[in-house]
C-alpha cells in the first residue's frame, strides 16, 4: 500500500523537479526557451568553462573560449614579429622601395629552385618561443600556428596555383624519435580549397642540424643530395608548395625544390613560420 502510494507521489514529483531542473537551466543561460537544444548547450558550455577555464595555450593566462586560444598578450607579441614588408623570393625583411625586379638587395643575384616564398613573420621573440615549443612537443599550438601560416598563404600571391603541399621531410630516425614532423602538422592546418598534402618527397640521408653549421655553404653543402621522391610520385607537372617551420639560409628549401623540379614539378613555392639569420 505505502509503496503504491509512494509511487504515486514520486513519478510526478520526479518528471516535476525534471521539468524544474530544464527550466532553471534556460533561465540561467538566458536565452530564448523555444530553443531548448541551443540553450543546453550554452549552459553545458557554461558550466565546462566554469569547471576547467579555458587558458593560452602560449603561457597558460585565463583567456575566453573566443579568443581562439591565444591571450591578448601573446596575439600581440606575435603580430610584433610579423611585417608584411618582405621580399617575396627569398623571404627576408625588404621595403617594397627596395626591391628591385623581383629581388631585395641581399638576394639580388642568387639562384634559388624554389619560385616564391610566404612567410608568417620574423624568427624572434614570441614567434620564436611558439615554433620552438610547438617542435618540442607541444603539438596543441598547431591552431596558433596554422592561423598564423593560413595568414601569410592567404597574403602569399600563389594561393589560387597550389595544387599540392609537400612538408619538408624528416629522416625517418628523428621523426621515429619526435613523434611526428612538425611540418606536416602544420601542412594538415593550411585552408585549402582543392590542394592536397603529399609525402612523397623523402629525407634519404640523415643530416647535421642546421643551425650547428656555420656558413650558407657549409648548410648547403649539409643538404646536398638528402632528398629524393618515392616511385609513383604525382609531382610532374604540378604547382607545388612546400611547408617548413623555419627558413634561415634556404638551403633546405632550395634542396627540396630542387628534387621535386627535378621530378617534374612545374612550380615549388615555399610557405614557412619564420625567416631566421636576417644578419646572414
Ligand atoms: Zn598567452
Ligand atoms: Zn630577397
Amino acid at each position: 500500500m505505502w509503496y503504491l502510494l509512494s509511487l504515486a507521489i514520486g513519478r510526478p514529483t520526479f518528471i516535476v523537479s525534471r521539468w524544474l531542473i530544464r527550466v532553471t537551466i534556460y533561465i540561467i543561460a538566458g536565452v530564448n526557451t523555444t530553443k531548448p537544444k541551443r540553450a543546453f548547450n550554452f549552459a553545458l558550455q557554461s558550466l565546462n568553462q566554469l569547471l576547467w577555464p579555458a587558458v593560452c595555450i602560449n603561457c597558460g593566462e585565463n583567456i575566453c573560449e573566443t579568443d581562439n586560444n591565444l591571450c591578448k598578450n601573446c596575439w600581440a607579441e606575435l603580430q610584433a614579429c610579423a611585417d608584411p614588408d618582405y621580399c617575396r623570393r627569398c623571404g627576408r625583411d625588404a621595403s617594397k622601395f627596395a626591391i628591385l625586379e623581383g629581388a631585395c638587395p641581399d638576394c639580388l643575384g642568387k639562384e634559388f629552385h624554389f619560385d616564391r616564398i610566404a612567410r608568417s613573420g620574423v624568427y624572434g621573440e614570441a614567434l620564436q618561443k611558439m615554433i620552438l615549443a610547438f617542435k618540442n612537443g607541444r603539438t596543441e599550438l598547431d591552431l596558433a600556428v596554422g592561423f598564423l601560416a593560413n595568414s601569410a598563404l592567404q597574403g602569399s600571391g600563389f594561393y589560387n596555383d597550389i595544387e599540392l603541399f609537400v612538408p619538408v621531410p624528416l629522416h625517418w630516425s628523428r621523426r621515429l624519435r619526435r613523434g611526428y614532423n612538425q611540418s606536416q602538422v602544420l601542412a594538415k592546418k593550411l585552408n585549402h580549397p582543392a590542394a592536397k598534402i603529399s609525402t612523397a618527397l623523402v629525407r634519404i640521408r640523415r643530416t647535421k642540424l642546421q643551425p650547428a653549421m656555420a656558413s650558407p655553404a657549409a648548410r648547403a653543402k649539409n643538404v646536398a643530395g638528402a632528398f629524393a621522391v618515392r616511385y609513383g610520385h604525382n609531382f610532374t607537372n604540378r604547382k607545388i608548395c612546400l611547408v617548413d617551420d623555419i627558413k634561415t639560409t634556404g638551403a633546405t628549401l632550395n634542396e627540396c625544390a630542387k628534387t621535386l623540379k627535378q621530378a617534374g614539378a612545374l612550380k615549388v613555392f615555399a610557405l614557412v613560420l619564420a625567416v631566421a639569420g636576417q644578419n646572414q
